[in-house]
């Protein structure tokens, strides 16, 4: 009876959503502002170090997203109501020997390097964080608050020393892998699958020494049994600061409803990555599909990754026509309702505890109507629309992985030693 009596009630209530929605929109985009502009928000990994290591990206400057390819400024993330970031000190997976180890480390520090003088460069606008309470002092004078992160625990080799360099340079988490496996972990991408079944013995070295430094373990990018180990393993709770939820979108950079619960258990947070492919399958159009098959034979190449093969100047008028079939035909992307399905869904399984936002801009996220920085507002209209409290939102926003973070630098036995 009183499942009869719910099921109408939501009915009815969905069919009154339908047809009153119009006249309530200047009410309900009234209070998601408000609630926008309220809430301390917070975005946990997006990999805007990259422009600023490669130079010629002004990041003072209200850059166009779609015509210069980047996501995240200091202009659009006040527009955004955008109050913290970080920034991800990022390296794909590259040779695993010492001379890999070695360049990977010393690039690493390049990207440091951009981003302290970046900050140092733009301090009127924006300033270094490393604790919540920092990150809440600097959003009060009206800057924004930038933390970092690294991304791909092959930077530090097999030197466990780096985690303390890498810490005293200000971050606060460290993503264990990337799309490859390293020498630390198996990552969740890559094509040969499993090397240690999860974490190796360095990683497992890696996760007490950034227990005791009180460094937050990403166990974004890493494959399922290593995330398994880290959860069993370390001593405070960790995060993925760029996933989904798998039941909702088959990627495996998603997490399983298993994977979830242990990682709500844990104490963890799950921060919502708005890469489009890992948000909604949407098969390309047809038309595209052809454009693209008749692009790979112009070239005389079987995918896009042969366009790399070409040489210099055929790869130049390859990615000229590529560029134009993108206008042409452009990707479909997904939606802001289709990323709050992976929030609804987490929130039902897991409790509005343990989710947050991490979009990865600059990295490849991107939605339709999310598609930089600016226009993160309509992320807490969907909630708002959805029926999510002003606490609810808080928490989302930046409560829960501000209290894993608070968790984790409580944990930490900095005086222990590792051996
Ligand atoms: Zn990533």
């Amino acid at each position: 009876m009183k499942y009869l009596f719910r099921s109408t009630l939501s009915a009815c209530l969905a069919a009154a959503t339908f047809t009153v929605s119009a006249q309530d929109d200047a009410a309900l985009l009234k209070k998601a502002k408000k609630i926008h502009d309220k809430a301390f928000t917070l975005d946990t990994h997006a990999d805007t170090p990259m422009l600023l290591a490669r130079g010629g990206f002004d990041i003072t400057k209200d850059n166009d997203a779609r015509t210069t390819n980047s996501k995240v400024d200091y202009p659009r993330m006040v527009r955004g109501g955008l109050d913290a970031i970080f920034f991800a000190v990022y390296l794909g997976q590259g040779p695993r020997t010492p001379e890999g180890h070695e360049t990977a480390k010393k690039r690493a520090l390049e990207i440091f390097d951009a981003v302290h003088t970046s900050l140092k460069n733009t301090s009127s606008m924006a300033a270094l964080a490393t604790t919540p309470e920092e990150a809440i002092k600097i959003g009060k004078t009206g800057k924004r608050a930038i933390f970092i992160g690294v991304e791909n625990g092959y930077t530090i080799g097999h030197d466990l020393g780096m985690l303390q360099k890498f810490y005293d340079l200000g971050t606060r988490y460290m993503t264990l892998c990337h799309s490859s496996n390293n020498d630390i972990c198996d990552s969740s991408t890559d094509p040969k699958g499993a090397e240690y079944q999860g974490l190796s013995p360095l990683g497992e070295q890696v996760v007490k020494e950034m227990n005791r430094l009180g460094m937050i373990i990403d166990v974004s990018h890493v494959s399922d049994s290593t995330f398994y180990d880290v959860i069993r393993l370390s001593k405070v709770p960790v995060v993925a600061t760029h996933s989904g939820a798998k039941a909702i979108c088959n990627h495996p950079r998603n997490l399983t409803d298993d994977m979830l619960k242990a990682l709500a258990k844990n104490g963890g947070v799950v921060q919502l990555n708005l890469l489009s492919d890992y948000v909604k399958t949407i098969p390309p159009s047809a038309e595209r599909e052809a454009a693209m098959k008749a692009l790979y034979t112009k070239y005389n190449i079987k995918d896009r990754r042969g366009m790399m093969t070409l040489p210099e100047a055929e790869q130049q008028k390859a990615r000229a026509d590529f560029m134009e079939l993108n206008k042409k035909f452009p990707v479909q992307l997904a939606t802001v309702r289709d990323a709050i399905d992976h929030i609804d869904h987490m929130v039902k399984l897991i409790g509005i505890d343990h989710v947050g936002m991490g979009a990865d801009f600059d990295g490849g996220g991107a939605l339709a109507d999310c598609f930089d920085v600016s226009q993160y507002e309509n992320m807490t209209i969907e909630l708002v629309r959805r029926g999510y409290s002003k606490k609810d939102i808080e928490k989302i926003w930046s409560g829960n992985f501000f209290r894993v973070m608070k968790a984790v630098e409580k944990g930490k036995t900095g005086e222990v030693s590792l051996k």
